[in-house]
């Protein structure tokens, strides 16, 4: 059957039925010549701003193009001279009251009035009186994640409707008309919803701000590196956006297929734990005398490793469920080879109280966070790990290999444990020895989320100290067992644990 065609500034294209002709723009991929406030295509549409009006060939005014549907056919001029003239009017309506206050506010360098009005505003302004001035709304906590000043707000009402739609908490609502219309939390409860950064995501200018990235950062510094967060079995994409190696905010990257145009706050935020500086990014060994791991070098930790790897009967590889499908795969091809005694492999998560396996994980609410806190539980059972169980006996040595997100075991595993990944200092010191790795921003690799999906990642960051890669690590065992067959009667060794 063929499908409806539209004809956008010259250019014809097909679109679905049903669309509406800002929807067709976007299968067009021309809709960023079409500017909007209110639109968002997360959310429903409002109509209320006017700015994304296009002219209709045939029709007698112009409309807008996110509430009117499209028809086969349809003539379409998006920068003509009655468009441009009317989404300047707009400008000059909302830029009335709103302060000029770019060089301080936080959105500057992403916000869409200032971006549209350099494409389509007026330069000068035609307003004489005093502009409005919200005095005690200029810096007001809506939660302890977000600040409204709502000096700058647009009323374009895209925040009310994402509580309303999405969270379906219905927090923020407008109160009054006209002049005196201000956002309003419904009680003094604030917003409590989970998914708050996005309402500062999707604020089109600096009415809205999420405290965690506030006055942090101006936005031009930052690299956008697409990337997955691995808070959850949901896998969400995002933007880690970078500066110089230094990782200052995750926002939300659409994926239709996973979380749509959002993430939650928990996800949000976790990238502290990369850049903590309490994370362990140094080898570290515990010798004869010391309760802790203290600091060493790879040549003098791997010595040691393996060494206790040779002198073992039984060995334990715990694979954290944070563990790439890649690193996973690694650990077990090679680790057998630099093994003498028996080597036993297990899987390991314990988020979420006491999730282990992908039938302990299940939605936490209707939008997108899991039980399981680890990103890949599937793609290492896809490997034919199963968890580690009372049955698996005692062992000599457990090397416990993580991310950063699956949880410590309780009880000790064995007389050494020795910890792998990503850690932090006062994890640590129940270890004989840390092998610092890669996080997730460091990284590529792929995950297998809570609906079977893998996704593949890339490094979005350099590694942090002397943390290294698993291949990295094991291709030094490899080369240290050739180099030195008699390792495990090294004088070195001999000092530690
Ligand atoms: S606070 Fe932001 S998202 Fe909410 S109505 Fe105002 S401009 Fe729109
Ligand atoms: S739902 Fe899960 S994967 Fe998505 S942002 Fe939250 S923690 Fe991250």
């Amino acid at each position: 059957m063929t499908k409806p065609k539209i004809t956008f500034d010259g250019q014809t294209f097909e679109f679905e039925p049903g669309d509406t002709i800002m929807r067709a723009a976007e299968r067009a991929a021309i809709d960023q010549g079409i500017p909007r406030f209110c639109y968002h295509p997360g959310l429903p549409v409002a109509g209320t701003c006017r700015m994304c009006t296009v002219e209709v060939e045939k029709a007698p005014k112009l409309m807008t193009a996110c509430s009117t549907p499209a028809s086969d056919g349809m003539v379409i001029h998006t920068q003509s001279e009655r468009v441009r003239k009317s989404r300047a009017g707009v400008m000059e309506f909302l830029l009335l009251n709103h302060p000029l206050d770019c060089p301080v506010c936080d959105q500057a360098g992403e916000c869409s009035l200032q971006d549209y009005n350099y494409e389509y505003g007026p330069s000068t302004s035609r307003f004489q009186e005093d502009k409005r001035v919200w005095v005690e709304a200029s810096t007001k906590k809506l939660s302890d994640r977000l600040t409204l000043n709502m000096n700058r707000c647009i009323h374009c009402e895209r925040c009310v409707r994402f509580t309303e739609d999405v969270t379906k908490t219905h927090e923020l609502l407008m109160e009054n008309r006209g002049w005196k219309k201000e956002l309003m939390t419904a009680d003094d409860l604030g917003v409590f919803n989970e998914y708050q950064g996005n309402i500062a995501d999707i604020c089109p200018v600096g009415a809205i701000t999420f405290n965690d990235f506030r006055f942090k950062k101006r936005v031009w510094f930052l690299k956008p590196k697409p990337s997955l967060c691995d808070g959850c079995a949901r896998g969400c994409s995002i933007f880690a956006d970078e500066e110089k190696n230094v990782v200052q905010r995750y926002r939300a990257r659409r994926n239709d297929q996973v979380n749509g145009h959002w993430i939650c706050d928990a996800g949000r935020v976790s990238y502290h734990t990369y850049s903590d500086p309490q994370r362990v990014v140094q080898p570290l060994l515990r010798g004869l005398a010391q309760s802790a791991p203290q600091a060493t070098t790879w040549e003098t930790l791997i010595t040691w490793l393996l060494r206790e790897m040779n002198q073992a009967k039984r060995v334990l590889l715990l694979i954290g469920t944070d563990a790439s499908s890649e690193e996973a795969a690694n650990l077990m091809q090679i680790l057998p080879s630099l093994t003498r005694g028996e080597l036993v492999i297990r899987s390991w998560n314990g988020t979420g109280e006491g999730v282990q396996s992908s039938g302990d994980d299940a939605p936490v609410d209707k939008i997108l966070r899991r039980r399981d806190q680890t990103p890949n539980t599937r793609g290492i059972e896809q490997l034919g790990l199963h968890p580690l169980a009372a049955r698996d006996g005692d062992f000599d040595v457990a090397l416990f290999f993580r991310s950063g997100r699956a949880t410590l075991p309780a009880q000790k595993l064995a007389a050494f444990e020795i910890a792998w990944g990503v850690f932090n200092q006062s994890e640590s010191a129940r270890f004989a020895a840390v092998l610092p790795g890669l996080s997730t921003l460091e990284k590529a690799g792929s995950y297998t989320n809570c609906e079977g999906l893998v996704q593949t990642f890339e490094a979005a960051v350099k590694s942090h100290g002397h943390a290294a890669s698993v291949k990295k690590i094991l291709d030094g065992m490899r080369t240290m067992m050739k180099a030195h067959p008699e390792t495990a009667e090294r004088e070195v060794a001999r000092d530690f644990v």
